[in-house]
């Protein structure tokens, strides 16, 4: 840090204080840094010389953009800013911005070429808490199985991208706006450690995870539906109270718009990775 500094900054000569980062050759002040790209973290390796040359190519970005073609935007929408991956299939390239797709300009975000992109891959985290809470911490608890169905399951995406670029070495952002928290019910003796979903995946690996939970979804719903048809049969015949029965439909609802949920985010990640490495 360098915060007590009596140098100025050493791209723009003002005086760098409170929020300053140290470049290899001196300093760079809070302003300077408001230029540079949201995803640009190496202050360390670079020089006043490199910072100024991105400052540049920043601006020409600026220009370049209003000639990118949106062909599509791809990411929820339900949230204004929940993050997009935005492509122009003639051109080649996409953004990775803050959404909406109508605005997305005004944040001069990096435009990157698909062959700049060296590799891709989809990191899921995978945790679990005892409250459905949006805001739970997770657990660092040991878990014993027979208590599996009973806590919540909290999955954030992260999808990466490694560049070959002038001044960006890696993208990593958070596919999902809030944490998908879901309750997994065991059918029959099998033990599900949530959706079993935890760990990086890349190519053919994404694909699969989201065929599994394309797959997952389907059965869950064919289990519900054989379900709610025995539960029918055992209505008329038993004492079971009909809001009870409704309770647990809205359960099963809930729980596989979940599913489909996260399906939806692997299922996201795999064509971006298919659009920008191939098949
Ligand atoms: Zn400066």
């Amino acid at each position: 840090m360098g915060l007590f500094s009596k140098k100025g900054c050493a791209v723009c000569g003002e005086k760098a204080g409170l929020g300053s980062k140290s470049l290899t050759d001196g300093e760079l002040c809070k302003d300077c840094r408001k230029k540079l790209s949201p995803w640009f973290e190496e202050y360390k390796g670079s020089s006043s010389e490199d910072i100024r040359a991105q400052i540049e190519a920043r601006e020409e970005n600026k220009k370049a953009l209003e000639d990118f073609k949106v062909t599509k935007a791809w990411g929820i929408k339900k949230y204004a800013t929940a993050m997009q991956f935005i492509y122009d299939q003639d051109q080649k390239c996409f953004v990775v911005v803050e959404g909406p797709e109508e605005t997305f300009r005004d944040r001069n975000p990096d435009i990157i070429r698909f062959d700049q992109v060296r590799n891709i891959w989809l990191e899921v985290d995978e945790g679990w808490s005892e409250s459905g809470d949006q805001y739970a911490p997770k657990s660092n608890r040991i878990l014993t199985q027979d208590k599996y169905d009973e806590v919540f399951w909290r999955y954030d995406f992260y999808l990466n991208f490694a560049l070959d670029h002038p001044y960006l070495k890696q993208i990593r952002y958070p596919m999902n706006f809030k944490t998908t928290v879901i309750q997994v019910p065991q059918r029959f003796f099998l033990f599900k450690r949530g959706l079993e979903l935890a760990g990086e995946y890349q190519r053919e690996e994404i694909a699969y995870q989201a065929d599994r939970l394309e797959a997952m979804a389907g059965k869950e719903d064919a289990f519900i539906r054989l379900g709610k048809y025995s539960d029918i049969i055992r209505l008329k015949y038993s004492e079971q109270s009909i809001p009870e029965h409704l309770v647990q439909d809205v359960k099963n609802d809930l729980y596989l718009k979940k599913i489909e949920n996260v399906a939806g985010h692997v299922r996201r990640a795999d064509r971006i990775s298919r659009l920008i490495l191939g098949k």
